[in-house]
């Protein structure tokens, strides 16, 4: 997250006319004097010039690589109404003025701290980050006590922290699976009998986070069991399962015995009468459909032979994965797995879940509920998959908070009639998320347009080179997000630049497949997710619109 604030501080008229237009807007009645005359630049923390990092760069100064207009903004009207003025003043530029306008008063200002307490750590951060920029606000010599607020976007970066794809303390559409799981898992814990259960589901329909987000929550509810989780995407070949269990389930040694032997001593460990319950989830479980099936069928088995402590749960979108098996399960009815599918989110449900997450910020909502509703009714037509409307509402989100940034925005903050007003200077409309949808659906070389805006963060770009660099070196289309990051880091320090963390590259990653720059194949172990460019090397530049900076990456290279 950016830490450090714009060091850019002139001294600069401010347009009259536009401003008192916007102040017109928010307030219509007459009474409003705002006269901005001197626009001053507040004092710099000290530090006379620093390096353009890309955390700054891609923070709330960071405006190098913000429109000053974004392509596909809203029409005219619903800007005006939207968004404040533009200023001419040189971006980055943090602007403070005089009028007779009094400040909001502090005990308002507290307030809105104490209310934004309330939400997650780094979003308090970004609060805590205003908060110290308006103290540093100068006050006017004659006693006007007047300042500006710099529409900082804050509440931007809030909305986006919620809109994460992680795994959420509570899944809302999702009530009724959660509780089969659970009553499965307490029956089968407590019960101490062993069973097995199949989820299939759409990819994105929760079925990763609601088991997730149960076996962490009976963990403290339970005692007594024993939990493996595997990604069965990140093994070389399906037989690699049995050493993978091994590894986690008995002492290393047993991984390193073959074939029979290593199965032998599974089902021994597995069916001795003492030890914890044990609770294996196969997480992309197609991925072990061999020919003959046979891994999938042993796999089944065990719950089943005599004294097994075996829990097992597969998870796999293929919703007939146990119909192709059971043939053969048939013959042991007891060896059926109970089956459990997760339908597609419907269009409320996914507008619930968004709008379940956006109430986790305060203040008013960053996006409004026509753009809640039109990002629903589209992804639920084509997939249910809510990772793509969280990944489609972060994108629109980015939209509009780059073309704020790309405007320095002087507003009294007497003139908000409340704190939380004052922290969403522009919401995210429907027009923004049918941006990001068109992008998505092919349209995404629209940023490349000429005459178009250049609305790519730093980061981004760097990612998009790094991933160009290393597919050429490696001479393969597809490398794991690990790799990608390494080289990501490389490119950063070569470019002296600082680099963003692992969970923040796939987080970027995720914005630039919501553009149809990069493709993912996601992995449950986050530097296994594999990346490619959906787009031609000869595009590249022309979508990122920097032949600069893409010229020198490329030139220096990694090695
Ligand atoms: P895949 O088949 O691709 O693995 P999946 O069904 O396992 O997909 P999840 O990984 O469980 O999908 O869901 C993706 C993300 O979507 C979750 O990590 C979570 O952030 C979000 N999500 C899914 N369902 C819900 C829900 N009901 N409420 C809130 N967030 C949800
Ligand atoms: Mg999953």
């Amino acid at each position: 997250m950016p830490q450090t604030r714009s060091q850019a501080q002139a001294t600069i008229n401010f347009p009259k006319k536009k401003l008192s237009r916007a102040l017109n807007k928010t307030k219509t009645s007459s009474d409003t004097k705002l006269q901005p005359t001197n626009v001053q630049a507040i004092p710099s923390s000290g530090v006379k010039s620093l390096p353009l990092s890309p955390r700054k760069r891609l923070g709330d100064d960071n405006l190098c690589n913000t429109p000053h207009l974004s392509p596909c903004s809203p029409p005219k009207q619903g800007k005006k109404e939207n968004s404040p003025p533009r200023s001419h003043t040189p971006k980055g530029r943090r602007l403070v003025f005089d009028n007779q306008l009094t400040v909001k008063s502090p005990s308002k200002r507290e307030q809105a701290r104490i209310h934004q307490n309330k939400i997650l750590p780094s979003v308090q951060k970004d609060q805590e980050i205003i908060t110290n920029s308006e103290q540093k606000c100068p006050m006017e010599k004659d006693s006007a006590r007047l300042r500006l607020f710099k529409q900082e976007g804050t509440c931007y970066r809030q909305a986006k922290v919620v809109l994460n794809t992680a795994v959420p303390d509570r899944l809302p559409a999702r009530e009724k699976e959660m509780d089969v799981i659970r009553n499965f898992l307490r029956e089968h814990i407590c019960g101490k009998k062993a069973g097995s259960l199949y989820l299939s589901g759409a990819p994105g329909t929760g079925k990763t986070a609601c088991l997730s987000r149960i076996l962490q929550d009976l963990k403290k509810e339970v005692k007594g069991f024993k939990t493996i989780m595997l990604n069965c995407m990140s093994l070389r070949k399906a037989q690699a399962v049995f050493p993978a269990i091994a590894q986690e389930i008995c002492q290393e040694e047993v991984s390193r015995l073959a074939g029979k032997d290593m199965m032998k001593k599974l089902e021994k460990h597995m069916t001795t009468e003492k030890g914890p319950m044990i609770v294996l989830v196969l997480d992309e479980m197609d991925q072990l459909d061999t020919k003959g099936q046979d891994v999938l069928y042993t796999l089944f088995e065990w719950p089943w032979l005599s004294n097994s402590r075996l829990v097992l749960i597969g998870i796999a979108n293929t919703l007939d994965l146990t119909d192709r098996i059971l043939p053969r399960l048939e013959a042991r009815e007891k060896c059926k797995p109970q089956l459990l599918n997760f339908p597609p989110y419907t269009r409320n449900q996914i507008a619930t879940i968004l709008q379940d997450r956006l109430n986790q910020v305060s203040g008013d909502q960053v996006l409004d509920n026509a753009a809640i509703q039109f990002c629903a009714r589209k992804v639920s037509a084509v997939s249910g998959d809510v990772r793509k409307a969280l990944d489609v509402c972060r994108r629109a989100i980015e939209i509009v908070e780059s073309d704020v940034k790309s405007q320095t925005i002087l507003k009294p903050l007497s003139e908000c009639k409340s704190s939380s007003e004052s922290l969403v200077p522009k919401r995210v409309g429907l027009t923004h998320i049918s941006q990001v949808i068109s992008e998505v659906d092919g349209n995404r070389m629209t940023l490349g347009r000429e005459g178009a805006q250049d609305s790519f963060p730093l980061q981004q770009k760097i990612l998009v080179c790094s991933l160009l660099l290393l597919t050429r070196q490696l001479k393969i289309k597809e490398v794991t997000l690990g790799k990608l990051y390494e080289a990501y880091s490389n490119v950063c320090r070569k470019q002296q630049m600082a680099a963003v963390d692992q969970s923040e590259c796939l987080s970027l990653s995720g914005l630039l497949e919501s553009r149809g720059i990069l493709g993912l194949k996601k992995n449950k172990e986050t530097r296994f997710t594999k990346v490619s460019l959906k787009i031609d090397e000869k595009e590249i530049e022309h979508a990122l619109k920097d032949r600069a900076l893409i010229g020198n990456i490329l030139a220096t290279g990694l090695s």
